[in-house]
């Protein structure tokens, strides 16, 4: 029923999501263990009246002024999205074309592999540097038609340098570069300043982590005009609801709540790396709102597994050169006291197996 590159492509794994009532500890998917600013029910609660029998502004007007003021960047070098993940729908839609080459590193944000396989694309999976390093000069030899760096990467939270991504961004030419800065708030430093400077670039930003507000589904998009007008031509008309806009609108408007609540969770992302790397975890250091927990050449199923069984959520990804890593969100304080309760009492008894099997001591 369905072109053979669908029949054949293996779908999209999200992180579990519990269902209503289901009482677990939940550092998965990366969201934010805080609340979103309390003005964002407020902008809610007013849109949820007569005005819904009309459509939303195609543009998500209110939502990218917001931006515009936030970032000092032009509304019309501003896209917002369902999510970043529908933006990023949108560039490889309009990128990308049967046997097109496109570029990025590996591992990284595994929806990319999703997206070049409905388009049949040929992905050039560039493999990391030494400590985690993002490729950036492998990927400038590869001059694909599209080159995606998710920086800060996932799941192993290293942030390529903006000078390095500037040179990347000149290397590649006419060839566009998108920056994927889901977790960039999080970070010391960010590449939005490239998007003047260069005519092939496209950042993305989210409100899904560090604004607390995955559940609205809300994403931005910077790049100059042209690029913002291709774009347009494979978005849906009215892609954010009126609830999306006013919500995505008010939060930026509140961005001081967005730092403060980042401030924590970089303070419990310190203390994690420090306990993990007592426990005899490799982590590499963090720019992002989690961590990669590392035993080289074990398999960390059965820990995921088991802490899955204490009712404690972790990343593990089966089929990825981390299958010996687990990756965890940075949640409160008390939600990491109670994951490190669990891995004092699991990490002997599970032993962390050996890739022949066998427990290691
Ligand atoms: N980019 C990266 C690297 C991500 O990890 C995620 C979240 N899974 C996204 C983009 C998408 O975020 P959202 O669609 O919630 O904005």
């Amino acid at each position: 029923m369905f072109r053979e590159a669908i029949e054949r492509m293996a779908p999209y794994t999200p992180g579990e999501q519990p269902r209503p009532g289901q009482r677990l500890i939940k550092l998965n998917t990366n969201e934010n263990p805080y609340p979103p600013s309390p003005g964002v029910r407020r902008a809610i609660v007013a849109n949820a009246g007569a005005t819904l029998r009309l459509y939303p502004s195609p543009r998500a007007d209110a939502f990218v002024a917001a931006a515009a003021r936030l970032y000092g960047i032009p509304a019309s070098h501003i896209l917002a999205g369902n999510g970043s993940d529908e933006l990023l729908s949108m560039i490889f839609r309009a990128a990308l074309g049967h046997g097109d080459r496109v570029a990025y590193a590996q591992p990284t944000y595994s929806l990319y592999d999703t997206l070049a396989s409905i388009q049949e694309a040929r992905v050039v999976a560039v493999p990391l540097g030494p400590d985690y390093a993002p490729p950036l000069d492998g990927l400038a030899r590869e001059r694909a038609q599209l080159t995606v760096v998710c920086s800060p990467n996932s799941p192993c939270g290293t942030l390529a340098e903006v000078d390095d991504l500037d040179a990347l961004a000149r290397r590649l030419g006419r060839r566009l570069l998108v920056i994927d800065e889901a977790y960039v708030d999080f970070a010391e430093s960010n590449a939005l300043a490239l998007v003047r400077r260069h005519r092939n670039v496209i950042v993305l930003r989210t409100l899904s982590k560090s604004f607390s507000l995955a559940g609205m589904r809300l994403g931005l998009l910077f790049a100059q005009t042209p690029i913002i007008d291709s774009l347009l031509k494979v978005k849906d008309s009215y892609n954010l609801s009126r609830i999306a806009v006013a919500a995505g609108a008010q939060a930026l408007d509140d961005a001081e709540w967005m730092r403060r609540n980042v401030e924590k969770v970089k303070r419990t992302r310190a203390m994690t790396e420090e306990r993990l790397r007592a426990m005899g975890f490799e982590v590499p250091p963090s720019s992002s709102n989690f961590v990669l927990a590392r035993m080289a050449g074990s398999d960390m199923a059965p820990l995921a597994a088991a802490l899955r069984r204490r009712g404690i959520l972790v990343r593990h990804f089966p089929t990825s050169v981390f299958r010996d890593a687990i990756r965890i969100s940075i949640g409160t304080p008390a939600e990491m006291s109670a994951l490190f309760k669990a891995l004092a009492s699991l990490i002997k008894p599970v032993a962390v197996r050996g890739a022949n099997g066998r427990a290691r001591k």
